[in-house]
């Protein structure tokens, strides 16, 4: 990142950042300095936004916030390195076929020069053996441009076959990086980073933010009876019920292991709800078949808790709430939704 500010307002900048750490029982260490000097610098504005919103909102500024912060716009990851260094690699391209005009462009004013010196010759003589010697010499300077112009082609021709390759690892690279490999929803990496955008796009347009977290019940069992790779394909199952059962802005992700989660953007808690039982149902009925014995492996049901946003809140909160009645939707019986309004409920059943 550039830093033009003269010295006097960077020092402002980094007075006020000590300023406002010390008052909110921050350690000044780099990251979170980094954090508060471009509060201050206003240069990120998607940073100022987002730190404004949550003093809007009292929010306190622990170290899990500040670091998640800094993780957002400050840190980069491998894959970040990896799509540079094809960036790299696509502009050393580029600058290669700079040259090759360049070389294109030296070849056609010697073509010129050559056909000016010519037309000199052939007007200040009146021989014909000059003439036929101009003429070979025309012929030859004209053969020769014609071989440079093929040289070329073929140079633009692999280059732009080389830039396209790139274009496609880069875009390849991109949804690698963002997808399980397993079964080719959302992953982890894309869930956090997805999360943290509905979650600021909520506080701004001041809409609800719900988020599922669903578990396979009994899932180590089913394992352990029918094998893992058909409990993969169970996996791959799931993730396809869950893309089909939700919409628009909604996103599915493999949070991990035989954990999925749904973020139900602009989604009140009572709607939410509702996504969950569809897909609790749709899960339930399925039946698992092995498609080469046409043997039935019964169901799989999943358990699945509910959360709300509440504004400026850290997400891990968020995620603990609807972890948290996912559990109590496992202790009170399994295959049903539980909501964070629910988890203390004294009505909740424990039979099993
Ligand atoms: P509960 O109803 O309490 O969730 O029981 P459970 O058996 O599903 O839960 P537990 O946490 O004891 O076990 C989770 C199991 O999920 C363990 C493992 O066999 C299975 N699992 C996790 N990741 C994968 C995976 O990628 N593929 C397969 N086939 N199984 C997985
Ligand atoms: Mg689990
Ligand atoms: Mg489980």
């Amino acid at each position: 990142m550039d830093y033009t500010e003269s010295f006097e307002q960077a020092t402002e900048y980094g007075n006020s950042a000590l300023k406002m750490m010390k008052k909110n029982g921050i350690a000044a260490n780099p990251n979170n300095f980094t954090v508060w000097y471009h509060y201050f610098s206003g240069q990120i504005p998607d940073l100022k936004r987002t730190i404004d919103i949550l003093i809007d909102n009292d929010q306190a500024f622990s170290e899990g916030r500040n670091e998640e912060i800094h993780k957002k716009f400050f840190t980069f990851d491998m894959e970040t390195q990896a799509i540079g260094d094809a960036a790299t690699r696509a502009e050393a391209e580029l600058t290669r076929i700079l040259d090759y005009l360049g070389v294109a462009g030296d070849g056609a004013a010697e073509y010129g020069k050559a056909l000016e010196a010519f037309s000199g010759d052939i007007s200040g003589s009146g021989e014909s053996e000059t003439i036929k010697t101009v003429i070979t010499s025309a012929l030859n300077a004209t053969r020769e441009m014609e071989l440079q112009n093929k040289s070329l082609e073929e140079k633009f021709n692999a280059s732009s076959v080389e830039i396209n390759r790139l274009r496609e690892d880069l875009e390849t690279m991109r949804l690698e990086a963002m997808t399980d490999g397993l079964t080719g929803i959302a992953n982890r990496k894309l869930f956090d980073a997805e999360l943290r955008r509905s979650a600021i796009q909520a506080m701004e347009n001041g809409e609800a933010l719900c988020l599922l977290i669903l578990d396979i019940d009994h899932f180590k069992k089913f394992n352990d009876t029918y094998g893992h790779q058909v409990g993969d394909q169970v996996l791959k199952l799931l993730a396809q019920t869950l893309t089909s059962s939700i919409k628009g802005q909604d996103l599915a992700a493999r949070f991990g292991g035989e954990e999925f989660c749904v973020i139900l953007p602009g989604t009140s808690l009572k709607n939410a709800i509702k996504v969950a039982e569809v897909i609790r149902n749709k899960v339930g009925k399925k039946q698992v078949m092995n498609r080469k014995t046409g043997e039935s492996m019964g169901q799989v049901t999943v358990s699945v808790g509910v959360g709300e946003f509440r504004y400026g809140e850290p997400l891990t909160q968020l995620i603990l709430r609807s972890d948290e009645a996912m559990y109590v939707a496992k202790r009170s019986g399994r295959n049903r939704v539980v909501s964070e309004t629910m988890v203390d409920s004294k009505e909740l059943s424990f039979d099993n």
